[in-house]
């Protein structure tokens, strides 16, 4: 009898899943499809798929013929701009890798990064030229490239992007790239120790592009206009500008301009379909349409995507009431970042409200190719809803391992799981919802409070506009919960008012037995509190 394990069966073709197909099919199906960046001087400037094509090509070539060698890492120091867009593709077409820098962190962090990654390239936004200088006698990169964004003449010595891109003839051809090869990388914001790089390969982000447009995922489609204000430099602006391209719809870019009315003023203008941000973007979007409430009627019913740290319940609610939906998402550096995304599942549309609600508050379903778990000191925690573990993935968009950085070998598991940090329960349904990350868990007596719980209930007080809650030490308990609350404009609230209003939510060990009202709660470069600063601030309190 004939095996199976004997014959082989032609299957399929083994096409690489790399960017080139992406930029082609841009170039050739999607024409005319529009990208608008808003400039430093607010204008809009706008060009097509066509413009876009021709020069992520041009890019790609110039860069081959300044000697650009496969796996050389390129930097981008950018706001979310068109030729941001084609520095994401031109550069990894050609073979080398993207680099994105994140522009808020400190000029010595940056420049240690840049070391680190050991790029050769940089391309550096005209305004951000101050921040070059700053880091520029401590780096060494062989060739620096200026995007004149505002027009005024590139400084002495450095390339301007246009002359960069004369460079080219208009001959390029793409290299035969394996799909494992490198397309990106990005750093992690260090919130947790060092920076640590993460290589993204052109099979993964495809895959992770594919899945992303997913209805039941960030639902991304050709007649969608998109606007990522997530930063390109952070996590790749959650894989956004692959995703759109891909899908060839509109895309609007914001440029420098990230507050509440030159965004109101895009999606007004565009009229944008879709739009992805961190939670504190969507609050001050959401003071803004509070302050002018008719303004809504103007936008379409827009999706808003928010990830990078906890959406709280009450924000939700509050866009709903404007018809814009907010869709939750979570996801790291290390998963490209895509792991899970909260919408219902059809068996549960019908639950009451609430219910809902508390669903779309919470991280959501793993997305299709991302496997999770959750484990404790006894192994894998039960799908209950309501055990504790810290979550680990597994998938074709998770990395795995650090670039050059051995020592962090343990953030996987023997079996190959990646450990992400987060403490999660499951529930029965396939929901994930974060209750903390291992190094903010507060253990009282033993038994563990969710910080984010208690955040999420008190930003739902009329009163709180923001709450962090963090571990402080306790001679009785080893750790008590502190609530650092920033008010809204004009609101006040007592203590006894907030301990009173939690008190039919949590069990009573949760309530923080301390209030403590601040102007602002500390936050990292990509919008996360920043609790080791307030736990540091905090690490002596009275009790008494
Ligand atoms: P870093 O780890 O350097 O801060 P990342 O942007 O990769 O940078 O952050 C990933 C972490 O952000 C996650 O592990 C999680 O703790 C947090 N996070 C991301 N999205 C959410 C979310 N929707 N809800 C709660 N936390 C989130």
């Amino acid at each position: 009898m004939r095996t199976l394990e004997n014959s082989v069966l032609s299957t399929m073709m083994r096409t690489p899943l790399t960017l080139s197909h992406l930029l082609e099919r841009a170039g050739k199906i999607f024409p005319t499809s529009e990208i608008v960046t808003r400039m430093p001087d607010r204008s809009l400037h706008r060009y097509t798929y066509a413009d876009f094509y021709r020069r992520s090509r041009a890019l790609a070539e110039a860069l081959q013929k300044a000697g650009m060698q496969p796996g050389d890492r390129v930097a981008t120091l950018s706001w979310n701009t068109s030729a941001h867009l084609e520095a994401y593709f031109g550069i990894p077409v050609a073979g080398g890798v993207l680099h994105t820098l994140n522009l808020r962190l400190h000029p010595t962090d940056i420049a240690y990064i840049i070391n680190h990654a050991e790029d050769r390239f940089l391309i550096v936004d005209d305004v951000l030229i101050k921040l070059y200088e700053a880091i520029k006698d401590h780096i060494n990169v062989e060739k620096v490239i200026v995007v004149p964004l505002t027009g005024k003449p590139v400084p002495e010595g450095l390339t301007s992007y246009e002359d960069f891109l004369a460079t080219a003839t208009g001959d390029f051809s793409y290299p035969d790239l394996p799909e494992d090869t490198a397309l990106g990388m990005c750093y992690t914001s260090g919130t947790t120790g060092k920076p640590k790089g993460v290589l993204y390969s052109h099979r993964s982000m495809i895959l992770h592009s594919l899945g992303s447009a997913l209805p039941d995922a960030l639902n991304l489609g050709q007649s969608d206009v998109l606007t990522p204000v997530v930063p390109m430099f952070h996590v790749m602006a959650w894989g956004l500008p692959f995703t759109g391209i891909m899908v060839g719809c509109k895309i609007a870019m914001p440029g420098p301009h990230l507050d509440a009315v030159n965004l109101l003023d895009l999606y007004e203008s565009e009229q944008v379909s879709k739009t992805a941000g961190v939670p504190t973007i969507w609050m001050g979007v959401l003071q803004a349409l509070q302050k002018e409430p008719t303004r809504w009627t103007k936008l379409l019913p827009m999706e808003m995507v928010v990830g990078g740290a906890a959406a709280p319940e009450a924000m939700i609610r509050a866009y709903d009431t404007f018809n814009l939906k907010v869709v939750h998402a979570w996801g790291m550096t290390e998963m490209s970042p895509l792991g899970t995304v909260s919408r219902i599942k059809q068996n549960l549309a019908g639950s009451d409200p609430d219910i809902l609600y508390a669903l779309r508050a919470c991280q959501g379903m793993p997305m299709p190719m991302v496997e999770v778990r959750a484990m404790n000191e006894h192994g894998e925690v039960p799908w209950d809803g309501h055990t504790m573990g810290e979550l680990e993935v597994r998938g074709p968009w998770v990395a795995q391992s650090y670039f050059k950085q051995e020592s962090e070998r343990d953030k996987w598991s023997a079996d190959g799981w990646f450990r992400t940090g987060d403490v999660v329960t499951i529930s029965s349904e396939g929901y994930v919802k974060i209750t903390d990350r291992t190094k903010d868990l507060i253990k009282s007596g033993g038994e563990w409070i969710s910080s984010l719980d208690l955040e999420n209930l008190l930003m739902g007080h009329p009163a709180v506009r923001e709450a962090a809650v963090i571990a402080v030490t306790h001679p009785r308990w080893d750790e008590r919960p502190l609530a650092a609350i920033v008010l809204k404009e004009g609101a006040s609230v007592t203590t006894e008012e907030l301990r009173a209003y939690l008190e039919p939510k949590v069990a009573k060990f949760w309530i923080p037995d301390a209030f403590v009202f601040v102007d602002e709660i500390p936050r990292t470069s990509t919008g996360k509190f920043l609790k080791m600063q307030l736990r540091d601030k905090f690490k002596d309190w009275n009790w008494e």
